[in-house]
């Protein structure tokens, strides 16, 4: 079976200033696309009572987060509200090779490398708080860091705010799911993009069939079509 939908992955970056919804949005969006992988990053910072290793983020020390970036392990890697976040290399060009798209929460810096990187193959998404009293009401709410973590996070969520101007989307998170629905939106139409169906297009003028797999983002196959008689200008089988 041939899928020829994404012959090669489609990277989706997803950023904001903490506690904008960037981390709500995403696990909508790998619930609502279960072929949507997630990069895992790996993280200095300590976990937070509700994080598991593995699944949140690989939590290394200083030491071993320093030796994968001088073996290059990382695609990416930045300091980030006083911790080291990095990017698996192997992840993503994995991912890539094998047509499997990938989500990313990572901050601007991570996305700006990754998109110099990367540039045919990632979409960026820009999340923003409906206003910077409502950011700290929710980073408040979330009740997962230390006062004085969140105190940090809000004093530079206006300089993390400016770089939205570096990517390709945003999206204003006031309502859920509006900003659910423009989420989705966006990674839909990334997958219908031209460069992205050549392939499928092919393959009907191939005069083969195009067949969905599953749910979108899944691809499709190609089977045999049945003969096409095509009808020429003046009423001829051709
Ligand atoms: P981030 O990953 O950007 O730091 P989170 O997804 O953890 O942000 O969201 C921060 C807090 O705000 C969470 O408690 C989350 O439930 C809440 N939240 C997210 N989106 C909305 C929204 N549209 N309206 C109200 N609260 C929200
Ligand atoms: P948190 O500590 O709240 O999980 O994440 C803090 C910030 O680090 C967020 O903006 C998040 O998107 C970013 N981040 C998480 N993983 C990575 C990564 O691998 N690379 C970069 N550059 N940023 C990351």
């Amino acid at each position: 079976m041939t899928n020829v939908a994404g012959h090669r992955g489609l990277l989706l970056v997803v950023s904001s200033p903490s506690g904008a919804g960037k981390t709500t949005l995403c696990n909508r969006l790998r619930a609502a696309f279960p072929r949507l992988g997630f990069s895992v990053s790996y993280t200095t910072r300590r976990p937070r009572k509700n994080e598991q290793d593995g699944v949140h983020y690989h939590f290394v020390d200083k030491a071993t987060f320093a030796e994968m970036a001088a073996a290059d392990e990382f695609a990416e890697y930045a300091c980030v509200h006083g911790n080291n976040y990095g990017t698996s290399a192997k992840l993503v060009s994995d991912a890539l090779a094998e047509g499997r798209d990938l989500l990313f929460d990572i901050d601007f810096q991570g996305g700006r490398h990754l998109k110099r990187k990367f540039q045919n193959d990632i979409i960026l998404v820009f999340i923003l708080p409906p206003s910077l009293v409502e950011l700290e009401r929710r980073l408040r709410s979330r009740a997962t860091d230390p006062e004085e973590v969140i105190a940090r996070r809000l004093r530079v969520a206006r300089e993390e705010l400016r770089h939205y101007d570096e990517y390709d989307y945003v999206i204003v998170n006031d309502d859920l799911d509006r900003a659910f629905d423009a989420l989705r939106a966006v990674y839909v139409s990334a997958l219908h993009r031209r460069e992205r169906q050549r392939h499928a297009a092919d393959a009907v003028l191939s005069g083969q069939q195009v067949l969905r797999i599953g749910s979108l983002g899944d691809g499709y196959r190609v089977a045999p079509a049945a003969t096409f008689r095509v009808a020429s200008k003046d009423g001829d089988q051709e």
